[in-house]
């Protein structure tokens, strides 16, 4: 593990408030406070300094949370578009690209924008921290951590719906210190969630913390920050798929950055984000005007849920409402929520590979579906500065030059399982702890 470089400096703030407190090694919320908001990081260089490429997303560690370098990451490309901007009638489309490319300097193995997540969450975590990080996910994160964490020695408890195991698969096995537990078949990601949250609370363990997460926040924003630090400029419009908002947040709080950094330009970004239909739990609560989430019949969201292609955006408990979260940042940008089906996402994907020359994730394809939309219906000027974050891609790519194969779970749980046989099995997998004093 390579840990010769210094911690980034940094306060915390609560968006909420303004105060400003310090990190005590894994504040997720603001002390004291009585509404739900997030807490920022206020990094203690006002200016960005991008460092060597070699150090992949760690070269934006001077706007990161933490306190070692991980080995083996890559940070996201910025290249300008030719093929889909020409489509397009765009003079200044940018697309920024997480993934497997290695022609254009981007080599993700686990193919997703989760994975700069994972290295800068792994690497806010000290050396010495006691205790196994437990993280809760449908399949892109899962994967990135399990690599990360993997390859990087730190000790990680993965809950994961048994039907989702088909998005953890490696090119390389992982090892030991990564232990995988299921929610029986038929079970969703809400239920793996509920898993997580009983363990985490064990002694021992510590959860990860979601979107609520500095690291997971500003490691996403590196799209941002490679983007602007490609472009020289703060782009006009920013595209991306949205499934719990925590990329968007994120890409919101790198412009703020930027903007007080003063050498990109002072506009905001408009964040132009989208959903899969028939799945729009955002989008509906947007264009109803609402901070709050509307409500959702659980049969009809699983309905919903079946239906869409990209599965990753079907998170229910968005970092929508809460303070700071992508309600205020769609206010704060004149931003706006929109929709793409299967077919328009499909036909987006393809024409992406056509044009572009690689194949994109799902939730990648309904942003581009969206851009197209968009651009095509005349909404977009043409000299306007357009930043595409594609979030996944390569994965086909990755899986034609690379033999892979699937993790299998230490254990499997029946919904209905007792706290206590959840004890009793986490004692065996983790026989150094000892599962009292949780409720
Ligand atoms: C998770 C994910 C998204 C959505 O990101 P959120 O931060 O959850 O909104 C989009 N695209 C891909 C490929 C993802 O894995």
């Amino acid at each position: 593990m390579s840990s010769n470089n210094k911690p980034t400096h940094y306060l915390l703030q609560s968006v909420n408030t303004g105060q400003q407190f310090s990190d005590t090694g894994w504040t997720l919320d603001a002390p004291g406070e009585k509404v739900d908001t997030l807490i920022r990081a206020v990094y203690e260089e006002v200016q960005l300094d991008v460092k060597d490429a070699s150090l992949g997303v760690f070269r934006f560690a001077d706007w990161l949370p933490v306190t070692r370098f991980l080995k083996g990451s890559s940070a996201p490309a910025t290249y300008k578009s030719k093929g889909l901007a020409e489509y397009l009638g765009l003079e200044n489309l940018y697309i920024t690209f997480s993934g497997y490319w290695p022609e254009k300097g981007v080599t993700m193995r686990t193919c997703s924008f989760k994975e700069t997540e994972a290295y800068t969450v792994g690497g806010r975590i000290t050396e010495d921290t006691q205790g196994t990080l437990v993280v809760a996910s449908a399949g892109n994160t899962a994967r990135a951590f399990a690599r990360v964490c993997s390859d990087n020695n730190i000790p990680l408890l993965l809950c994961v719906p048994e039907d989702n195991l088909d998005a953890l698969w490696f090119d390389e096995p992982i090892n030991d210190n990564v232990k995988l537990i299921c929610t029986r078949s038929g079970s969703d990601y809400f239920d793996a969630i509920h898993l997580s949250n009983k363990i985490s609370c064990m002694p021992g363990f510590f959860p990860e913390g979601g979107a609520r997460n500095i690291a997971r926040r500003d490691g996403m924003g590196t799209t941002v920050l490679s983007a602007v630090h490609f472009i020289g400029k703060i782009p006009d419009y920013y595209f991306q798929a949205v499934g719990s908002g925590t990329g968007a947040v994120a890409a919101w709080e790198a412009i703020d950055r930027l903007i007080v950094d003063g050498r990109f330009g002072r506009n905001q970004m408009k964040l132009m984000v989208s959903q899969n239909a028939p799945f729009l739990a955002i989008y509906d609560a947007w264009k109803a005007n609402s901070r709050q989430m509307l409500p959702l019949d659980d049969d009809v969201a699983r309905h919903q849920v079946e239906e869409i292609t990209a599965k990753v955006l079907s998170n229910r408990k968005p970092a929508y409402p809460i303070i700071g979260g992508l309600f205020d940042c769609l206010k704060n940008t004149d931003g706006d929520v929109l929709k793409a089906t299967n077919a328009e996402a499909d036909e987006a994907a393809r024409l992406f590979e056509e044009l572009e020359g690689n194949d994109i994730h799902p939730a990648a394809a309904v942003a581009t579906a969206t851009l197209i939309k968009e651009a095509k219906e005349g909404r977009i000027p043409k000299d306007a500065i357009v930043m595409l974050n594609i979030t996944g891609g390569g994965e086909k790519l990755f899986k034609k030059e690379n033999k892979y194969h699937y993790l299998q779970p230490n254990h499997v749980f029946d919904i209905s399982t007792s706290m206590d046989e959840i004890k009793k099995v986490m004692k065996a997998l983790f026989p150094a702890i000892n599962p009292v004093g949780c409720k």
